[in-house]
């Protein structure tokens, strides 16, 4: 009683000793499952900033697709179920979920080389999707976003020239995106 009594008065404070802890089986106490805060003094705070890293990356991602009005990509796993399509896709895209990506960050580049241009919105691999996304509606969204960007200058043209090189590009685009290369071929 005396010898605790002399611990507990020499004891710094925020310290944390074995016989403050309670025992969760027998001989083992809670302390050996927590990191005592003095012994991480310099770390303590890199778990918040961590949480804070992570929470602004999804909010930024999840603000994006909101934003560019294609808020089910933020559903997409990723998990590439989608790829299984293979032959059902009539006009040969291998890669669903890279555009699905693509159209969540407004990735032009990404969704022009993996055919985004050239889908016709047939739905085919839509039952091929564990997360049941409209994947029509999202690349049809996606198409109009890079048409308007196209017209607006923001995307760069060998994206578009690459695109069209490789026959990525269906026939709903192919007039538009033929008469703003040869604007780019006449200057
Ligand atoms: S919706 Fe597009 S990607 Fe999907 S199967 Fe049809 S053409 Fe292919
Ligand atoms: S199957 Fe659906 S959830 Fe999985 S990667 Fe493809 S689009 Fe995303």
């Amino acid at each position: 009683m005396d010898k605790d009594k002399t611990n507990q008065e020499k004891k710094p404070i925020g310290a944390r000793w074995e016989e403050d802890q309670p025992l969760v089986m027998p001989g083992i106490r809670r302390f050996q499952f927590f990191t005592n805060v003095d012994d991480r003094a310099l770390t303590k705070n890199l778990n918040r900033l961590a949480m804070f890293g992570i929470a602004t990356v999804l909010a930024v991602d999840v603000g994006k697709a909101v934003v560019n009005k294609n808020p089910q990509t933020i559903y997409c796993y990723e998990c590439r179920a989608c790829y299984s399509t293979q032959d059902k896709c009539p006009v040969g895209i291998q890669y669903q979920a890279e555009l699905v990506v693509a159209a969540r960050v407004s990735d032009y580049d990404r969704f022009c080389r993996n055919g985004g241009l050239k889908c016709i919105r047939c739905g085919s691999c839509q039952s091929f999707c564990v997360q049941y996304l409209n994947l029509a509606q999202i690349f049809g969204t996606m198409q109009q976003q890079t048409m308007k960007a196209l017209r607006t200058g923001k995307i760069p043209e060998r994206i578009i020239r690459n695109a069209f090189r490789n026959g990525l590009i269906n026939r709903d685009f192919i007039d538009e995106v033929t008469e703003f290369l040869n604007k780019g071929d006449s200057v």
